[in-house]
């Protein structure tokens, strides 16, 4: 395996990764009658929102503390009071996320003491929660301001208490469709669940008669609060190992045993999730998983004639990229390059314990932008491109089948529906990637083929 870094750095040219508050608002939109709010810039809001609802096609908003220059010198707390009292008489919010911008960070807000001012000054009046993360996207992706945020909230709103049999599941950042999955699926072992964030409804609702301020769904903020008198945690993401994060904090403060798995893309990453919750619950795997995995194995015999030895660059969030690789390499495809804007320090690590055999084949790059990867695809000759929408126009210069997973998905519609993980999304997964190289075996021939 080789593992590279840019040696010479100039500056990031279309970065592959977003911007960390952007993590943080899908957090706080995954909370029952929660609003995010960004101390910062107008235009940091707005990026944000832009790129959430090109995605998932649902309206999102993001309020604002409206720096300007005068406020850069002299401080936002005036700012932030305004933006408060003003999203709290319009919104009603049960929860307000705050999250820093660059320009609060650089600037040495502090956050936390303007907020318990603001609570102190309206003491015996009903409030909102209000949870503050820090987020400077300088220090780290979305993903870093993702899990910035989840631990925010649980180390602000959860409590302790005698255990009971229900468990919390981090699932990182993941598709609504995914979502509603993992719903199903500790549904059908039994097991009480507390799953935070939650936005397979905030983010992917049905149809209204009348626009609503703030969408039904998420995560209530009793379940929230209850977080610390469950039995266990489960947090998908191999590169948290280690890492703070809620589920350490619950671990550390309530006694919660914390497990950390990769996310569940593919068969191995799927088998060890259902094996977890055979202990968790103790009840085995349901017939219709278990039929699931099966037919899931047979397709893979239909088509390993196709995809066998095939050479495949991946992209996108570092935990995503780790599911896939480990996917990949289970059915056969070298995942010639795994790439990432994320900077964990974990990605080659982690991408050796899940493609062990395929390890001097691979190449990893953490903390590039897609010039660097654009730059590194030529000559890795890639069969195909795996990854969001950022990518499209290598695989286009490349002449390569490209198949969308992930976030941002700017160009199609459904990204809120793509189903990554468990059997059903690894299902849906290979069946792409077949395709896709299918499709592209009858574009590139002139003979037409019908039967292939
Ligand atoms: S200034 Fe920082 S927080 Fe604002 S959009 Fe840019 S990277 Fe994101």
């Amino acid at each position: 395996m080789k593992a590279t870094k840019n040696k010479s750095f100039v500056s990031t040219r279309n970065a592959c990764k977003q911007c960390s508050p952007l993590g943080a608002c899908m957090v706080f939109r995954g909370i029952e009658g929660g609003l995010p709010l960004l101390h910062g810039s107008q235009g940091c809001a707005t990026y944000v929102r832009r790129y959430i609802i090109s995605h998932f096609r649902e309206p999102m908003d993001v309020a604002s503390s409206n720096f300007s220059e005068s406020t850069a010198v002299f401080g936002g707390k005036d700012n932030l009071t305004t933006a408060l009292d003003n999203v709290i008489k319009q919104y009603h919010p049960k929860f307000i996320g705050v999250a820093t911008t660059c320009l609060s960070e650089t600037i040495g807000e502090n956050v936390p003491h303007l907020l318990r001012d603001y609570l102190r000054e309206r003491t015996g009046r009903p409030m909102p929660a209000l949870v503050h993360a820090s987020t400077p996207s300088y220090a780290g992706s979305h993903m870093e301001g993702f899990h910035a945020a989840v631990k925010a909230t649980v180390d602000t709103l959860a409590d302790g208490g005698d255990k009971i049999r229900r468990v919390n599941l981090f699932p990182g950042f993941l598709s609504p469709a995914d979502l509603r999955h993992l719903k199903e699926i500790l549904e059908d072992f039994n097991l009480p669940f507390t799953l935070f964030p939650d936005y397979s409804e905030t983010l992917d609702a049905p149809t209204w008669d009348r626009y609503r301020l703030l969408p039904d769904g998420g995560t209530t903020m009793e379940d929230l609060k209850g977080m610390g008198a469950n039995f266990a945690s489960i947090e998908f993401g191999r590169t948290l190992k280690g890492r703070p994060t809620g589920a350490e904090s619950l671990r550390t403060r309530f006694g919660v045993t914390r497990t950390t798995l990769g996310t569940p893309i593919g068969v191995d990453e799927t088998d060890l999730f259902f094996q977890l919750l055979e202990v968790l619950s103790g009840r085995p795997v349901p017939e219709k998983y278990v039929q699931e995995r099966g037919r899931l194995i047979d397709s893979f015999f239909d088509a390993h004639k196709y995809v066998f030895e095939k050479r495949a660059i991946v992209y996108g969030e570092e935990d995503l990229v780790v599911g896939l690789a480990s996917f990949l390499a289970s059915v056969g495809i070298v995942p010639v390059l795994c790439a990432s804007g994320g900077e964990s320090g974990r990605l080659e690590e982690c991408i050796r314990e899940v493609c062990p055999q395929m390890a001097s084949k691979i190449t990893v790059k953490e903390g590039v932008d897609f010039a660097d990867i654009e730059q590194e695809a030529v000559s890795a000759s890639p069969d195909l491109f795996i990854g969001n929408s950022k990518g499209y126009p290598i695989s286009r210069k490349l002449n390569v089948p490209f198949v969308r997973v992930g976030f941002p998905l700017h160009d199609s519609l459904g990204g809120q529906r793509v189903l990554h993980i468990g059997y059903q999304g690894a299902q849906g997964l290979f069946d792409s990637i077949v395709n896709a190289v299918l499709r592209h075996k009858q574009d590139v021939s002139t003979a037409g083929y019908a039967y292939m």
